[in-house]
Parts: C-alpha cells; structure tokens; sequence
C-alpha cells in the first residue's frame, strides 16, 4: 500500500494530462487531475476545435459564391456572429463534458481548481487550500498567449483566447504575427466580413515551412483581400475615438476595430511551485525533461506545451501514452517526435510533412523536386481564380521522399495520408507504382513522374 493519497496526480486537465489520468486510472492507478479553468484545455476550449468550427463558419461566403457557376441562385446571405458564438459554445460545452466523462468513468478524483507543488510529492488545492501527496507527478499545464508587454498599449489588443469570445465581430482587424495562429485568423475574419490586415516582422509568413506554401498562401490571401505588411512590426496601440490606431515600425498608422496579438505562447509555469519542487526550466519558462518526459526531479514529468518541444495536440497526447508505457508498463518508450504531419487551417489550407525545399537541401547532397501548380477542377466552374501546388521532395540517394507539402483544399486531410508515407521511410518508387484515384486534385501526388528541377549542395539546377 502506498503511503501517498495518489499514485498519480496531474496537474492541467488538456489533452496531455486528461489522457495521462484517463489511462493510468484505467490501468487502476489511484489518480487525481487539477484544472483552474476548464477541461479540455486549450485544443477543446480556445485553440484547435473552436477555431476549426470558426474555419468551416468562415467559408460560407466563397461557398454561396461558387454555387452560382453551378448554376445555383442563392438568396441573399447574411451572417450572425452571435448566433455562431453561442453553437461553439455549446458544442465546446459537450465536448469538455466528455472529457470529464471519460475521467469519472475511469474513476480518476476530478478537481476545479488550480493546484501548485509544495514539495516534489506535495500539491495544494488552491481552492480550498487543501494538500494532497502522490508518488508521481505530470506536469501538463501548457502554454498561453505571449502578451507582449512590452509593446505601448499591449493591454488594448486581444489575443487569440478573446478572439473566440468578442461580443461583436469587428469592421477591421489588424492581427500581429506570421505564425499558425495569426494565419488562421486572419483567413477566419476575413472570411467573416472583417477587413483584415496580417503585419509580420519576417519576410514571408510561415516561417518555418515550405517557402512555395508560404509565397503561394501570402499570394492567394492578397488577392482574397487581406493586406499582407511584411518586415513591419507595430510599435505602439493607441484609442482613438472609433476604435484603435496602431503605428508601425515603418510609420504606417492602422485605424482598426481589433488589434490581435498572435506572437506565440508562453508556458504556464509561472508560481506553479516549480522551485519549491527542485522542478528545472528553461530560459522561456519550460519545463526541461529527459527524452521520457521526466523533469529535473524524478519522479516528477511534463507533458505538451509546458515543456515547449512540439506545440500540437496530437503530440501531447503522444506523449501521455509514452508516459503510461514507461511508468505504469514497464516499457520506456520515447516520444517520437520525427516526421510529424500538421496543417495550417488558412484558405487555401497548407498540409506538410517532412523537411522544407530549404531543410532539404541543407541535408542532402542532391533532392528531386517534383512540383504541380495546377487550378483546381472545383474552380473551374466557380471560376474562382486560385491554385493549388504541390510538392514532393526526394533524396537522391535513396528516392526516400523526405518532404510533401500541399497548398489547397484537404491539404490537412492529405497530409494525415501523407504522413504515413513518409513514416514507413516510402521512395519516390512506390509513389509512381500507386494508382491514381480520378478525378481528385490527391492523384497528382503519384503522376508527378519526372523532377521538376535538382537541388545540388543547397542549388537549385
Ligand atoms: P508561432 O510560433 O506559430 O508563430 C509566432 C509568430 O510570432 C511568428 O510569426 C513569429 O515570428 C512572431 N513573433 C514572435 N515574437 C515576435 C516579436 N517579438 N515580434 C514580432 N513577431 C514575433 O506561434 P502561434 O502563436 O501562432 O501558435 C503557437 C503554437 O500553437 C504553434 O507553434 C503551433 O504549434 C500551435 N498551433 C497549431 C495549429 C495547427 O496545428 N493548425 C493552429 C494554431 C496553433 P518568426 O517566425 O519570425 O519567429
């Protein structure tokens, strides 16, 4: 019989830690979770899933567009920001309640409330100031808006957290960042109505992807409409009478409704007890661990976005059941972190896998690029003017693909196929000797039958 109250006690009810609660305690682990906000954490609450509902809301209107070259009349359309609200919120609502279901049915002790380690085996309730002991500890509390304090009138913009809340859709909006985050929404609003401009401090957004998809989505969003300032930063946020002013580096002054930072997320590490514990982190905040996820103290473990390894849902929920292999099975097993498959839910949407043209060619001695550029066939009718590219990236050496990258429609579902292809190390060969499925715009991934061009020593030739 132990001696603690739990053999198991997580802290943070997201993906990472509801998944390692859920398993162990099914596994017969007497386990007890903490979460101060609500269960589902970021993915189910404000990240992932709202956002991909307010994708599909956003698409409408090209829809009823398009529908006409069909030869459909659509009546006249209009859009309720409210009522879209209030679906989301119902439907998050369930979704967390299923989260909190899957725990009491595993028969984990489920706490609302934030919770802080006294010692590496000690947690207080925040809530009620109670202490609990338990013989292991995961971390999963995962990451949040960087505020950006730094910026004059920073506590005028919103972050994406209060995008999914805003009591009215904007007129005008001017999102920071060139990051996933920043991307999408600014794809949502202006699909909603909203004018939007996107200022980024690089020289193309999407700083580490495939530099086709981030020209070819940067092309296609301009001629949507939204305003792309790229090498601009805003440099102070003031209130002007109808609405906010931003001045940027370069002296322009942005007269908006919104001003939304998405300048990336910061773990939620701060007086969470780390120091009280022996817990080590990073410069940023992040818990640093081994490659089993275990912390500085041992019997102490991090998962998700609190450790700052790879931010993605799937992957914290990777991570949780390499925790349970090695802790609770008797199987240590490191999170594979290598070839991970992941969209960018912009309109056209990008879906990657592997290495970049660029990564590729710092690499590898000599790549193959195969490269499609085509007007999908849906367009044809619509006579909606966009593109869809595709690309292939192949080692030489071995005909490994070593990257596939799409910027399209379905470019996330592609890219879950995708990333199977490229786990089971598949060559250029079995690509060419799969038949193709017609009519789709995918069949171009296997009839791209010769290069489209050599990267020798980093040189395209
Ligand atoms: P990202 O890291 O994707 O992007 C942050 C952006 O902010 C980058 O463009 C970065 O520029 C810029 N930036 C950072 N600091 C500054 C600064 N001081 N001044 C100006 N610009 C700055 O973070 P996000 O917040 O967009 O998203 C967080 C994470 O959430 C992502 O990494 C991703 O893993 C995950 N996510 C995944 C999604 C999906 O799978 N579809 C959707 C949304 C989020 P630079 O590139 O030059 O560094």
């Amino acid at each position: 019989m132990s001696s603690y109250d739990y053999d198991l006690f997580v802290i943070g009810g997201g993906s990472g830690g509801v998944r390692s609660a859920r398993v162990a305690a099914s596994l017969g682990k007497k386990v007890g979770i903490a979460e101060e906000y609500r269960y589902g954490g970021t993915c189910v609450i404000r990240g992932c899933v709202p956002k991909k509902l307010f994708v599909y809301a956003s698409q409408y209107h090209e829809h009823f567009e398009d529908a006409a070259g069909y030869g459909w009349t659509v009546g006249e359309s209009k859009f309720d920001w409210k009522k879209l609200i209030e679906a989301k919120d119902k439907e998050i609502a369930r979704l967390e309640g299923l989260y909190r279901k899957g725990l009491d049915n595993a028969k984990a002790d489920i706490f609302d409330t934030r919770a802080e380690l006294i010692d590496a085996n000690t947690i207080r309730l925040v809530k009620t100031g109670k202490t609990v002991t338990a013989d292991k500890i995961v971390i999963a509390v995962g990451g949040s808006p960087n505020h950006h304090s730094a910026l004059p009138g920073y506590e005028l913009c919103i972050s994406s957290n209060e995008a999914f809340h805003l009591e009215e859709l904007p007129k005008s909006i001017l999102i920071a960042g060139g990051g996933y985050i920043a991307v999408e929404f600014a794809n949502i609003f202006h699909g909603l109505g909203v004018d939007v401009t996107l200022i980024y401090r690089g020289a193309e957004i999407l700083s580490r992807f495939d530099q086709d998809m981030r020209r070819g989505l940067h092309e296609a969003m301009e001629q949507k409409g939204i305003r792309v300032l790229c090498h601009d930063v805003i440099e102070e946020v003031t209130k002007t009478e109808a609405g906010l002013r931003a001045r940027t580096m370069k002296g322009e002054m942005l007269d908006v409704g919104v001003v939304m930072l998405a300048l990336g997320r910061d773990p939620n590490t701060k007086n969470l007890g780390l120091e009280a514990a022996g817990v080590k982190t990073d410069g940023r905040g992040a818990i640093v661990v081994d490659d089993y996820s275990r912390s500085s103290v041992p019997n102490i473990y991090a998962l998700g976005d609190v450790t700052d390894r790879v931010q993605l849902t799937p992957v914290a929920i990777h991570e949780a059941m390499c925790f349970i292999e090695t802790v609770y099975k008797n199987n240590p097993t490191k999170p594979d972190h290598d070839l991970i498959a992941t969209a960018v839910f912009s309109q056209p949407e990008i879906g990657t896998v592997g290495l970049s043209e660029e990564d590729a060619g710092k690499r590898f001695k000599e790549l193959e690029v195969y490269r499609a550029e085509f007007r999908p066939m849906k367009a044809t009718l619509s006579g909606r003017k966009e593109k869809t590219i595709m690309k292939l990236i192949v080692n030489a050496e071995d005909r490994k693909v070593v990257g596939a990258h799409i910027l399209g429609h379905d470019a996330g579902e592609m890219a879950q196929i995708l990333g199977i292809t490229l786990k089971a190390g598949c060559t250029k060969d079995d690509f060419d000797r799969t038949m193709a499925v017609h009519p789709t715009a995918a069949e171009e991934l296997v009839t791209m039958y010769s290069p489209s061009y050599r990267v020798i020593d980093g040189q395209r030739v």
